[in-house]
């Protein structure tokens, strides 16, 4: 047994993990077990990938193939995303989509069916799947496919787990020329004007706005969106660089120790977000920058979670429909505003339609969606429970990879179609929320 938590440090379990990389093997552990979860590198923030026994993929780290003519990439689940990347950049491709961090591993890259920055002009990662080998209650290996065990196919790509076991998969990349981005920043005063400035750019490949959640009145939604498209060889000849496909190391800085509860404080997120605003002193600008300091700004602080305390924190992530965007919105951020529990930066993106071959359970639909951390404690969880409200008033829903206190009824009333799944694999999550 061993003490387990996620990224969010909450909830804490005691666990038994399991591992191996031997498939056999790994199917004597799921029949030997009356119920199991997979877990990747537990960057999900909640209890999506907890319960008493576990197994964690993370022996599963081979890349079996990549086939540089097609973009078609087959590695084990436990495979991290930096490790792809560090293998196709210089060979011209980069992952269809990203999320914030590229530390999570490809088995759980698929579970939660992630979305980054590009879902509104290219999808979910659902749209790059060929296919995976997905280990079942019997122990048996499947191929799924679109042609081949297409149900469980689609169940599993935003199933959290509840499916089987991924072992394999087999992902379409991306072709690159270069491994830089063109970025354009627009200062938006308030949340009407992020949201026409979302419309106006909504052919742009990458969108995304950092949203200061602690302002209020004509500021409330004040923000800075964040445009990119992939840099193409002649852009870069302005500036020139010798490898323009060159995979870049930052050195990132360790967070060592739980910071103190009081450090995440009201005032000093209010400093903080203060100083994000304006460390742009024009209202737009636009430069070509790392795929790195595009893509994932947080990685460049490891442990970044620690700053939060032991008590660990939260990250509320729902989506309501375009229709109901600037009132279901306004409502939201007055209520963070106004309820003292410091917020910080919070995320908006936006998002196209559902994937077609997705399950029941996966998040994304068309709309706007807002990411918002907040440090655990029971006032938070009583904001919480208020903005499920208003979340179901505008008919969207909350992202299971993020969350870890959702009650069943709101689930149920957001997820309508729940999932058939085998009683085998089931997380803490899965348990609370009655899938
Ligand atoms: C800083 C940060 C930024 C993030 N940004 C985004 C973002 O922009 N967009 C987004 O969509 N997500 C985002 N996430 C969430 C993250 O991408 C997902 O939670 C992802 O699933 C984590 O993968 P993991 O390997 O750590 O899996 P875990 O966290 O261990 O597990 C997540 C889920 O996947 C299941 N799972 C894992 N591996 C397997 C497998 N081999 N077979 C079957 N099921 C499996 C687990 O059972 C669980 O349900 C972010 C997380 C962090 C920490």
């Amino acid at each position: 047994m061993e003490r387990v938590c996620n990224w969010g440090l909450y909830p804490k379990v005691d666990a038994v993990q399991f591992s191996a990389a031997n498939y056999s093997e790994i199917a004597d552990i799921v029949k030997a077990n009356d119920t199991i979860i997979a877990r990747g590198n537990g960057r999900c923030y909640g209890d999506s990938s907890l319960q008493k026994n576990i197994f964690s993929t993370l022996s599963l780290n081979s890349i079996i193939n990549f086939n540089e003519t097609n973009g078609i990439i087959n590695c084990q689940s436990g495979v991290f995303l930096s490790e792809i990347l560090n293998i196709i950049i210089p060979k011209g491709y980069f992952l269809p989509v990203t999320p914030g961090t590229k530390f999570i591993t490809i088995g759980g890259a698929v579970a939660s069916n992630i979305h980054g920055k590009n879902h509104h002009t290219e999808g979910a990662i659902a749209n790059f799947i060929h296919s995976f080998e997905l280990l079942i209650d019997t122990g048996e290996v499947l191929h799924c496919s679109k042609q081949q065990n297409s149900i469980l196919f689609a169940n599993t790509i935003g199933g959290m787990g509840l499916t089987g076991i991924i072992i394999e998969v087999q992902l379409q990349l991306k072709k690159i020329e270069t491994s830089y981005i063109n970025q354009q920043i627009i200062k938006a005063q308030n949340l009407a004007e992020i949201i026409n400035y979302f419309e106006k750019y909504k052919d742009t490949t990458y969108a995304v706005a950092w949203i200061d959640c602690l302002a209020k009145g004509k500021n409330l939604g004040k923000s800075i969106l964040y445009l990119g498209e992939h840099t193409k060889m002649g852009e870069l000849n302005k500036n020139p660089i010798r490898n323009p496909l060159i995979i870049q190391h930052k050195r990132a800085i360790n967070i060592p120790f739980y910071f103190p509860t009081f450090v995440m404080s009201r005032l000093l997120i209010k400093g903080f977000n203060f100083l994000f605003y304006n460390k742009h002193l024009r209202s737009k600008a636009s430069n070509i920058i790392d795929y790195n300091s595009f893509f994932y700004p947080l990685d460049g602080l490891h442990n970044w979670n620690k700053l939060y305390g032991k008590n660990g924190f939260t990250q509320y992530q729902f989506v309501i429909p375009f229709e109901n965007g600037l009132e279901g919105l306004t409502e939201i951020l007055t209520k963070i505003s106004e309820s003292n529990c410091g917020a910080f930066l919070g995320v908006l993106k936006t998002f196209g339609p559902k994937e077609t071959f997705s399950s029941p359970l996966s998040f994304p639909m068309e709309g706007y969606t807002l990411a918002v951390d907040f440090k655990v404690n029971n006032k938070v969880f009583q904001l919480l429970n208020q903005l499920d409200e208003i979340v179901l008033k505008y008919k969207g829903r909350l992202y299971l990879t993020k969350d870890a206190r959702m009650k069943a009824d709101t689930f149920a009333k957001s997820y309508p179609n729940g999932l058939e799944h085998p009683h085998k694999f089931s997380s803490l999550q899965s348990q609370r929320l009655k899938i």
